[in-house]
């Protein structure tokens, strides 16, 4: 079964977007499930910002570029991926409290975080809103490692992928895509 699909963002900029993708395995062929990301667009000057942050090694808390936000309706689709990862031997539930987890490619780390909100409506009850979230962040590294991935970055380099090189998710990672699930069937 080749697959692809398109997340995108609560934000509706659609360049904001994670992509999954399969390909047909053969028999013996571990199961794969491989993975981009598109940034939000921005001008150049917030580039620049973006970029020297980066350059100073400042951790923030969005990544190093706008939060991706899920969109809940997208949840079934995401649950195939893990379907096909683990065979669907595990179901997925919903999460009923805040977590957070990362994964990584070569070249960046993924932050993903179900995290609430609360707030008064004007009646006075109180309103919890869930939200999930995938931050990137370029890979920390030495000052030419950064000078590099900036430069790159600002010249408006794109692999092939997606605005980065592409991660993997195998079958031990089946249960990070149901946890994004789970986290979705909160919100
Ligand atoms: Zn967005």
């Amino acid at each position: 079964m080749e697959k692809t699909e398109f997340f995108i963002c609560k934000c509706h900029d659609i360049s904001h977007q994670l992509v999954l993708e399969t390909l047909e395995p053969t028999e013996d062929e571990e199961r794969v499930v491989y993975g981009c990301f598109h940034i939000v667009h921005l001008e150049f000057w917030d580039k620049l910002k973006s970029a020297t942050k980066y350059l100073f090694g400042r951790k923030r808390k969005d990544g190093d570029f706008d939060a991706l936000l899920l969109r809940p309706e997208d949840a079934d689709r995401m649950e195939w991926f893990a379907n096909f990862l683990d065979g669907g031997v595990s179901a997925t539930d919903k999460a009923v409290a805040p977590f957070y987890f990362t994964f990584s490619s070569k070249e960046n780390v993924y932050d993903v975080a179900l995290e609430f909100y609360q707030y008064k409506l004007n009646d006075g009850s109180i309103q919890t809103e869930y939200e999930m979230s995938v931050c990137v962040s370029l890979k920390p590294g030495n000052i030419l490692y950064r000078l590099y991935r900036a430069a790159k970055y600002l010249s408006g380099y794109r692999s092939c992928y997606g605005d980065f090189d592409s991660f993997e998710f195998l079958p031990v990672d089946a249960a990070k895509l149901r946890s994004m699930v789970s986290g979705l069937r909160a919100c």
